[in-house]
């Protein structure tokens, strides 16, 4: 019998659908397919791009709630969560397709003749997404891919395949050329690696783990195949005694919690200055302790289960009995729960401290001064983002420049805006997605220079 991914409610741990997984015969099939459609979406006019992908946005738009729902269904998301991400995706095709038609080239000056540059699709797009926001990261990678020119194949995590195949059908709804934009659901070592192998697909755009990352990095390699990555992150919640410390009390909880902490964002390491700890640790424990985890489905739950019984393991095995911890709740019975969880007390350089946990755990450790701040924060082989809460203007900026991280915020935790780049330093990944320069990251560009005295 063929292959078949299990997607189960991990609120319920009921099965909500079974779903074909995709073979590499069925990889092959699609390059084919969409090598085709993405030569004539090459040549259609611009303008006549930018309009299917905003009437690709305006039919996702007249989908949110549909598609939020799903996401409830096949992730766990809170439905707060959920509107917002497939309100995104909306977002992001709309931004992509502003880009359309602003996707110059240069003209270069140059003697006895002119010189341009073009930016040119690269071709077939391989994006491999994740399951811990399976609609936005789908949407950062195929919107800015297709406005460029360019046809994607979209391999879906296991867990999590539904919405990204709904997207799919809507595509088609808004009148996409058929097999310009694929989605192909599978496991990660069949259809993903088959992605990442074949020669007709000429980048691939990966987010996920920095273990599995590092492999697809390595096999591309041998092909000098262009690569996206977005990682891990073990991101810093740095703490100085000068900040509003009820408002940094206040924001820490859903800094690391929100999406029950799988999140690449999740602010997991909340440094603090020794001659403010103690009366920071006073406000945040109750924050963590109210934390309402239940039933998605209600409006007033901010955290749901976690994806799978894998990843409950996975964030229970960091969470060893010895530790010193401060607990919320969270419901019994089915489904993979897991508490709001702070852990205090532990080595700088322990596992829990280094490493993404990826559920709702974070470490809270003191530091002196700013100097000890910066070297906690770049301790780690992460460096995605991170937060800063201080009065002193002058320190926010020093702070900022001095933490080897993507994206910061500073008096917030803000990271994520369509219209702003967004990626990591060191171990948390290459390139960048979102942002002014989206687009380009899916165009080769190709100089040529015109004799005028021939
Ligand atoms: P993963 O890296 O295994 O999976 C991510 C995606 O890569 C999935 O679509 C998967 O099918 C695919 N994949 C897996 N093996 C592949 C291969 N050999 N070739 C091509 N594609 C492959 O992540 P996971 O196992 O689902 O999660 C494990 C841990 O990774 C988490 O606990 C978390 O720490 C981290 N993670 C991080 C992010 C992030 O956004 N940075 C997202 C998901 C997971």
């Amino acid at each position: 019998m063929s292959d078949a991914l299990e997607v189960l409610n991990p609120a319920t741990e009921e099965l909500v659908a079974v779903v074909p997984a995709a073979t590499r015969d069925d990889v092959d099939a699609a390059v084919v397919r969409a090598t085709a459609a993405q030569r004539a979406w090459a040549a259609a006019a611009p303008a006549d791009r930018a309009r299917l992908l905003r009437r690709f946005a305006a039919v996702v738009d007249g989908h949110i709630e549909e598609l939020a729902l799903l996401e409830v269904r096949e992730a766990g998301h809170t439905i707060g969560n959920a509107r917002w991400e497939a309100g995104n995706v909306r977002d992001v095709l709309d931004f992509a397709a502003g880009g359309v038609e602003r996707l110059s080239g240069r003209q270069i000056p140059v003697a006895d003749g002119i010189d341009v540059t073009f930016l040119e699709p690269l071709g077939v797009i391989g994006v491999i997404a994740p399951w811990n926001f399976p609609m936005p990261i789908a949407a950062w990678g195929l919107a800015p891919a297709l406005a460029a020119g360019n046809a994607v194949i979209l391999k879906p995590a296991e867990t999590t395949p539904l919405t990204a195949l709904r997207l799919a059908e809507l595509a088609l709804e808004a009148g996409l050329p058929e097999h310009l934009f694929q989605v192909l659901p599978g496991r990660g070592e069949v259809a993903g690696d088959a992605l990442v192998e074949h020669p007709g697909v000429a980048k691939i755009v990966f987010t996920g783990s920095t273990r599995i990352g590092k492999r697809i990095m390595a096999k591309c390699a041998d092909r000098v195949k262009r690569l996206t990555l977005e990682l891990g992150g073990k991101n810093p919640n740095i703490v100085f005694a000068d900040a509003d410390l009820e408002a940094a009390a206040a924001s820490a909880p859903m800094s690391f919690l929100d999406n029950t902490g799988q999140d690449c964002c999740a602010r997991t390491r909340i440094l603090v200055q020794r001659s403010a700890y103690d009366r920071f640790m006073e406000l945040l424990a109750p924050a963590v302790e109210k934390v309402v985890v239940g039933d998605p489905y209600d409006e007033n739950t901010q955290l749901g289960p976690l994806i799978s019984r894998v990843q409950l393991d996975r964030v229970r095995s960091y969470v060893t009995d010895d530790l010193t911890v401060v607990r919320g709740t969270a419901p019994e019975g089915p489904g993979f729960w897991y508490p709001p969880t702070l852990v205090t007390g532990v080595d700088p350089t322990a596992a829990i401290a280094t490493e993404e946990v990826f559920g709702p755990v974070a470490v809270v450790l003191p530091f002196e001064d700013e100097e000890d701040a910066v070297r906690l924060a770049n301790a780690t082989d992460y460096g995605l983002a991170g937060s800063l809460w201080t009065r002193d203007v002058g320190r926010a900026l020093r702070v900022s420049r001095a933490v080897a991280a993507g994206n910061l915020s500073v008096n917030s935790h803000s990271s994520v805006r369509y219209w702003t780049p967004f990626g990591g330093y060191k171990q948390s990944g290459l390139g960048r997605e979102l942002g002014p320069d989206s687009l380009t990251a899916f165009t080769e560009t190709k100089n040529v220079f015109i004799s005028t005295e021939a």
